[in-house]
């Protein structure tokens, strides 16, 4: 299975639009981060987790040929504002399976009505087909298992997936010892970490880096990333051997 980090920032994204902070005018491609997502793809199976506002740029970028569903972290903007860009896949595939918690799809149907309604729909609109995801309950992606992980949003409980020896978690505050009981044994662990300073719905790096060795999977890598983080390459230098920052168009092979 191959993951593809299609973005790695958190919600504005770096460069930060009008910002002159060091980190946004770096010419370093690895400082320039999306808004947070990853395409997961297998044999003939192409899969993304969340699909934010730049899921079109996302998917020209890494020429992902097919979508077969999208699996939804929660409702906030910059993990669903790019579900009308789907239209390419939908004419080509018909209606594209997403996966959610309940709660994120009553936001979906409202962020995004016309393509929910079920009568008078304008030609061109998208359809999707929707599967709705519980906690606690595996389902089935391709021919492959997918866990929910519930984690703590602040205070907003959203979810997080492990399929095999991969999990990622995304806009994590808090996770719940159950929760964390069903991370063991992973091979690849993707986590958010926000920047070093506290924040009161993301982990900063410090809980970042305590929640990896908690979990211990054999390699971990940081997302949804803010330009107060600093510059990539000298934040990677601080991190432990088996702890990467992911950077936008990295895949990695699990
Ligand atoms: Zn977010």
């Amino acid at each position: 299975m191959k993951v593809w980090f299609l973005g790695t920032g958190t919600s504005q994204g770096i460069p930060v639009i009008g910002s002159t902070h060091p980190v946004s005018l770096s010419s370093d491609h690895k400082d320039k981060r999306l808004r947070v997502s990853v395409w997961i793809h297998w044999e003939n199976y192409s899969y993304v987790i969340d699909c934010g506002p730049d899921f079109r740029q996302q998917m020209l970028t890494s020429k992902c040929p097919k979508l077969d569903g999208i699996l939804y972290t929660h409702e906030h903007a910059d993990h669903t504002a790019g579900l009308d860009d789907i239209r390419p896949f939908f004419f080509k595939q018909g209606d594209i399976p997403i996966y959610a918690h309940n709660r994120v799809i009553e936001s979906l149907k409202k962020r995004f009505d016309y393509i929910f309604q079920e009568v008078d729909k304008y030609p061109g609109v998208p359809t999707v087909k929707i599967n709705k995801v519980v906690n606690g309950q595996p389902f089935t992606i391709g021919n492959k298992t997918v866990m929910p992980i519930e984690v703590m949003h602040g205070n907003l409980p959203i979810l997080g997936y492990r399929i095999g020896d991969f999990a990622y978690l995304t806009d994590v505050k808090t996770v719940e010892p159950a929760e964390q009981e069903k991370l063991k044994g992973l091979k690849v662990l993707v986590v958010s970490a926000l920047r070093h300073e506290p924040h009161n719905s993301h982990f900063n790096l410090e809980e970042a880096l305590h929640f990896i060795k908690t979990i211990n999977p054999e390699r971990a890598y940081l997302t949804h990333i803010s330009h107060m983080m600093g510059f990539h390459e000298e934040v990677q230098e601080i991190l432990p051997k088996n702890v990467f920052l992911a950077y936008d168009n990295l895949e990695i092979t699990i």
